[in-house]
C-alpha cells in the first residue's frame, strides 16, 4: 500500500507542484482546496492519475479524511498581498482555525504534519540575513498583520501540538518564490512585472524600488520542503535562495529577459509595511538537510516566462 498524503491548498502554485513532487516519489495525493486563490487548472493534468483525488473543500472547517494518512502538508492560505489585503478575515481563519484542524486531524490519524511558515514571521527584520534564531519585527494592526500573525499563531499552534500532544510536526519558512503556475494577476512582483512587459504597459516598482527581496525557484523549494518533511527537525527552517536583489534590479532584469517589450519603469507608492530587506540565512537548512538551490534566476526566469507566455495569449 502507499503512504497516503494529504496536500492543502493542493490547487495553488506551491501545493500543485508539490502534488507533482509527492506523486513522483510514489505516494498516494489527496489534494484539498476551497479554490479562493487557486486555480483548479494547475492540477488538471492529475485528474484522472490512478493515486490521485481532489476534494474541494475550506479547511477552516471540519476535515475528514477516510482511512489511514500518513503526512500532511498544510499550505492552504493566501499568500500574496492583494489576496490577503481582499480576504483579511479568510487569511487568519485559515492560518488559525484551519491550521487547528489540520493538526486535529493529524493527531487522530498519526500523521506527521508539515506547515508551510514564511519570511513574513520576519517582518519588516532589523536582522540580516534572518536567521531562524530572529523574532522578526512586525506590526500586528498593520495591513499584514492578517497574514503575519496568523503564521504566527500557526507557527506556535504546531509547536503546542508537537510538545503536548507528541504530534510529529515540521515547520518551513519559505521566502520568496516564484516559478510556473503562478496566477499573473496575483499581484506578486514577478507575475506583475512579468505580465506588464508582456503587455507593454509601464513596470509598476513601488516606492524607489531600493527594497531587496531574495528569489528562489520553485523546483528547489519543493526539494528542500520534501528533504525537511523527512528529516527529523522539528524548529523552523528557512528555505530560499540567498541571491538577494534590489526591486528595480529585478524590474531592469525582466526588461532584458524580454527584450521585445516597449515597457519602462513606472514608480508608485510603496505600500504600507513593505519589508525593506529579505535574505534567507539557509545556514540551518544547509547543515540539516544537505539543501541548497540549484537553480539561479536566470534559468529559473527563463522558465517561468515561456510558462507565462503561454497564459498571457490564453
Ligand atoms: P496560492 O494562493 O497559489 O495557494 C494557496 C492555496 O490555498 C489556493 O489554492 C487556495 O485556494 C487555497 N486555500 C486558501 N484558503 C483555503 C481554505 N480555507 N481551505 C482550503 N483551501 C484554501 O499561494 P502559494 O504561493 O501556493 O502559497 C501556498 C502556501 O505557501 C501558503 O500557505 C503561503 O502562505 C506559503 N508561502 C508561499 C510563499 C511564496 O513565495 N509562494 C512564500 C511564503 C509562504
Ligand atoms: N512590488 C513592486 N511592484 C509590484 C508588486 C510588488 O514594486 O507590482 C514590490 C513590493 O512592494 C515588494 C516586492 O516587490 O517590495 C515584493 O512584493 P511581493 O508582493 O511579490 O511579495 P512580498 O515579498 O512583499 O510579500
Amino acid at each position: 500500500m502507499k503512504k497516503k498524503v494529504l496536500i492543502t491548498g493542493g490547487a495553488g502554485f506551491l501545493g500543485s507542484h508539490l502534488a507533482d513532487r509527492m506523486l513522483a516519489e510514489g505516494y498516494a495525493v489527496v489534494a484539498m482546496d476551497n479554490l479562493i486563490t487557486g486555480d483548479i487548472r494547475n492540477i488538471e493534468h492529475l485528474f484522472g492519475h490512478p493515486d490521485f483525488v481532489f476534494v474541494q473543500h475550506d479547511v477552516t472547517n471540519y476535515v475528514h479524511v477516510p482511512g489511514e494518512l500518513h503526512y500532511i502538508l498544510h499550505f492552504a492560505s493566501p499568500a500574496s498581498p492583494i489576496d490577503y489585503l481582499r480576504i483579511p478575515i479568510q487569511t487568519l481563519k485559515v492560518g488559525a482555525l484551519g491550521t487547528h484542524k489540520i493538526l486535529g486531524l493529524a493527531r487522530a490519524k498519526g500523521a506527521r504534519v508539515l506547515v508551510a511558515s514564511t519570511s513574513e514571521v520576519y517582518g519588516d527584520p532589523q536582522v540580516h540575513p534572518q536567521p531562524e534564531t530572529y523574532w522578526g519585527n512586525v506590526n500586528p494592526v498593520g495591513p499584514r498583520g492578517v497574514y503575519d500573525e496568523a503564521k504566527r499563531f500557526m507557527e506556535a499552534m504546531t509547536m503546542a501540538y508537537h510538545t503536548f500532544h507528541g504530534v510529529e510536526t515540521r515547520i518551513v519558512r519559505i521566502f520568496n518564490t516564484y516559478g510556473p503556475r503562478m496566477r499573473l494577476n496575483d499581484g506578486r512582483v514577478l507575475p506583475a512585472f512579468v505580465g506588464q512587459a508582456l503587455r507593454g504597459e509601464d513596470l509598476s516598482v513601488f516606492g524607489d524600488g531600493g527594497q531587496t527581496r531574495s528569489f528562489c525557484y520553485v523546483d528547489d523549494l519543493v526539494d528542500g520542503i520534501y528533504r525537511l518533511l523527512l528529516s527529523d527537525e522539528v524548529q523552523p527552517v528557512n528555505v530560499g535562495n540567498p541571491a538577494e536583489i534590489t526591486i528595480k534590479q529585478f524590474a531592469e532584469e525582466i526588461l532584458r529577459l524580454i527584450p521585445e517589450s516597449k515597457s519602462r519603469i513606472a514608480y508608485h507608492p510603496l505600500p504600507v509595511d513593505d519589508p525593506k530587506q529579505r535574505q534567507p540565512d539557509i545556514t540551518r537548512a544547509r547543515s540539516i538537510l544537505g539543501w541548497e538551490p540549484k537553480i539561479d534566476r536566470n534559468e529559473g526566469l527563463k522558465r517561468t516566462l515561456a510558462y507565462f507566455k503561454t497564459r498571457v495569449t490564453a
